[in-house]
């Protein structure tokens, strides 16, 4: 028969046993979730820095352009050459796709226009 002493050395191993799995399991799981959230930080982060910031209706390139992020909002006493209908999204030089709500575009380089906007160095898309 056990003695006792035994007996309790056994069930203490047992229990610190499950500890360590519990414990181990833990950290797994925790390990799992910052590794999924710090792969979606990554994924976002990077797919910014690859597209840009937005670009500024107050920079000079873009009020020489008289770009704007809404095209009715265009001054079309400056720029009399703007048509109705006309945006990024349509115009030659957009590189987005013409759905995309931004883009880029080679007068802005570097930084994001609006499908939506318009700028006077605007070329329709064929
Ligand atoms: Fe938009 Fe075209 Fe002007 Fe670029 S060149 S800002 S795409 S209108």
């Amino acid at each position: 028969m056990m003695a006792p002493q035994h007996f309790f050395n056994r069930m203490e191993t047992s229990q610190m046993e499950q500890n360590r799995i519990n414990t181990g399991r833990r950290s797994f799981l925790k390990a799992g979730s910052l590794a999924v959230v710090s792969a979606a930080i990554a994924g976002s982060v990077g797919k910014a820095a690859a597209q840009g910031a937005k670009a500024d209706e107050k920079d000079a390139q873009a009020q020489s352009l008289g770009y704007k992020h809404d095209a009715t909002k265009v001054d079309k006493a400056k720029f009399a050459k703007y048509q109705a209908g006309q945006t990024c999204a349509n115009c030659t030089l957009y590189q987005g796709k013409p759905t995309d709500a931004w883009g880029g575009c080679p007068i802005f380089p570097g930084k994001q226009v609006a499908g939506k906007g318009w700028c006077s160095a605007y070329v329709k898309k064929a």
